[in-house]
């Protein structure tokens, strides 16, 4: 049990995000599941929000942390040092991705990661403007609050970056929208926090193509995406449509804190000069996180996870299915179960709560149940956890 100490701790010097934090005392993780303090086990269904997408406290991630904290923590600013846990993390990463996406600069998280990219399309293109989408989620520092297309979530933060103009997501109005004013297209190819939504295939290719026309950079926001969770390494793959620079964190660190964003050496030739040290950070591709990142990649590789991903997708579409449910969207291990009603999501999130199974929300749906298992989960927890979400569906189906 937590002591009443540890609970009264953190009701009075954590704060609060919410009026209703689930509230789980954490014992200690492993694999697919988490343990509470007062002895219960848990199926972590959405792996921390697509974080511990080869579980919790993989051994090989655990032994790489180990190993690099028995040489050196942080030494020195970014870009200063050479340091082979950050060298050999970029280069394996950058190996995997297409030819163009050269380099890294390394982030402490998503967030930071879009900040990034928004200044480097500003800076190489001299321009100010962004295009951005409705119901897209791209983190919560004020940069990436500006192209995020949730009202409810700007609104109390409100003046911010200016010139940022929002189309619907698959809408062919976007692409009347891109001109020369604009630095970027900032868009996830598959929308997390709007309800996994794919990103319609000749829709992608027409704003590639019409960036390409004005010169306008397009990003990628694979925060959520990223990292074998689809199926690919990077969720771009499935549609052959590459970007100027892609965003990437959460699963990247195999639990340990870390994002980046990557682009070719001629766009990050801006950040070089005019002035030097235009763009920093104090812990951006910290070296024990980097030692995690290349030792969760390479087991990634190693043990064609990312394959794991597509019969995750596979057994899911199999066993969610009837009039219960309203559809099955997304790809791979990146899914969402979109139900009739409040009431019954409410039901089916709550219900399998109270059975040890971890659901989520998506932020800007509730109507959706998230799924975002691990990708090391093995058969028989995969099939038995979907199949009390189906029975929860039926049980608590409305119309
Ligand atoms: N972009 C996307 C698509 C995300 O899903 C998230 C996190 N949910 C972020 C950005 C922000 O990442 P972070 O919380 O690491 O800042």
């Amino acid at each position: 049990m937590p002591t009443t100490n540890t609970k009264s701790q953190f009701l009075n010097h954590i704060a609060q995000t919410s009026d209703a934090p689930m509230g789980l005392s954490i014992s200690h993780a492993s694999g697919p599941f988490i343990f509470t303090t007062d002895g219960r086990k848990f199926t972590d269904f959405i792996s921390g929000i697509a974080v511990s997408s080869l579980g919790h406290r993989h051994p090989k991630v655990v032994e790489a942390v180990k190993h690099q904290v028995d040489k050196h923590m942080h030494v020195m600013v970014y870009g200063e040092f050479i340091q082979e846990a950050q060298s050999n993390f970029a280069s394996l990463t950058t190996s995997q991705l297409p030819e163009h996406l050269s380099r890294i600069y390394f982030t402490n998280s998503g967030t930071e990661a879009n900040e990034g990219a928004l200044k480097l399309a500003k800076k190489f293109t001299g321009r100010t403007e962004f295009l951005a989408f409705r119901n897209s989620y791209h983190g919560d520092s004020h940069g990436s609050l500006s192209v995020t297309g949730r009202d409810v979530y700007r609104d109390p933060y409100l003046p911010l970056l200016p010139g940022v103009h929002f189309a619907d997501f698959n809408h062919p109005q976007a692409l009347e929208m891109i001109d020369e004013h604009l630095a970027a297209v900032i868009l996830e190819p598959i929308q997390g926090e709007g309800g996994i939504i794919p990103s319609d295939q000749t829709w992608l290719e027409n704003i590639r193509k019409k960036c390409d026309e004005k010169g306008v950079l397009l990003i990628y926001d694979e925060i959520q995406s990223g990292f074998g969770r689809t199926g690919a390494f990077f969720a771009f793959e499935h549609y052959g449509v590459a970007p100027d620079i892609l965003c990437m964190a959460k699963a990247m660190g195999g639990g340990m804190p870390i994002g980046g964003f990557a682009a070719s050496d001629e766009i990050f030739e801006v950040f070089k000069n005019d002035p030097p040290l235009n763009h920093v950070t104090t812990f951006g591709g910290h070296p024990v996180s980097c030692a995690a990142g290349h030792a969760a990649l390479k087991v990634m590789l190693d043990e064609n996870l990312m394959e794991n991903a597509s019969f995750i997708e596979k057994t899911a579409r199999e066993i969610l299915s009837g009039d219960s449910i309203v559809e099955l969207r997304g790809k791979g291990a990146m899914l969402g179960l979109q139900l009739h009603s409040f009431e019954q999501t409410k039901n089916v999130v709550e219900a399998c709560f109270v059975e040890g199974i971890i659901l989520g929300w998506t932020l800007h749906s509730n109507t959706l149940v998230r799924l975002a298992p691990p990708l090391i989960i093995d058969e028989d927890t995969l099939t038995s956890t979907l199949k009390r979400i189906a029975y929860y569906a039926e049980k608590f189906k409305t119309t």
